[in-house]
């Protein structure tokens, strides 16, 4: 893999954000908050070391989506860019397609496919599959 800087940001270019290492894990998540936070079928995630990741321009807007979920997103334009839970400050998920590079990295797992929609159904379907989170 490329040791290439990652980089990325928001559809108004207002926020940019590096991140030094790759992802530890890349996930399609069909939760239902994923859905309502994206306007989307669902969002797919690259999980990274907190500590390789750094806002180079910009600040996000942050959403407290649950008790320990935090969804950090443009204000100006709207893309969510980044999740962080209070349960674990070592990591952060960061939306594949808002990378500069979406291809760069291979998604690994659908989770959360209880909640998966029926338009989404046959999407990376021969990826495994979770009721929740799949260990890292
Ligand atoms: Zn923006
Ligand atoms: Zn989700």
């Amino acid at each position: 893999m490329s040791a290439a800087p990652i980089t990325g940001g928001c559809l108004c270019g207002r926020i940019h954000y590096t991140i030094d290492r790759p992802p530890r894990i890349v996930c399609h998540c069909h939760c239902r908050m994923c859905q309502l936070a994206g306007g989307a079928l669902f969002l797919t995630w690259a999980t990274f070391d907190a500590s390789a990741f750094q806002l180079t321009a910009g600040r996000p807007a942050i959403n407290e989506s649950s008790a320990t979920g935090r969804r950090h997103f443009c204000a100006d334009c709207g893309t969510p860019l980044m999740m962080t839970s209070t349960d674990d400050p070592l990591k952060v998920d960061v939306t594949l397609a808002s990378l500069d590079e979406p291809d760069r990295f291979r998604v690994g797992h659908n989770i959360w496919v209880g909640s998966r929609r029926d338009a989404s159904k046959g999407f990376d379907a021969e990826l495994p599959s979770h009721l929740g989170e799949p260990d890292e």
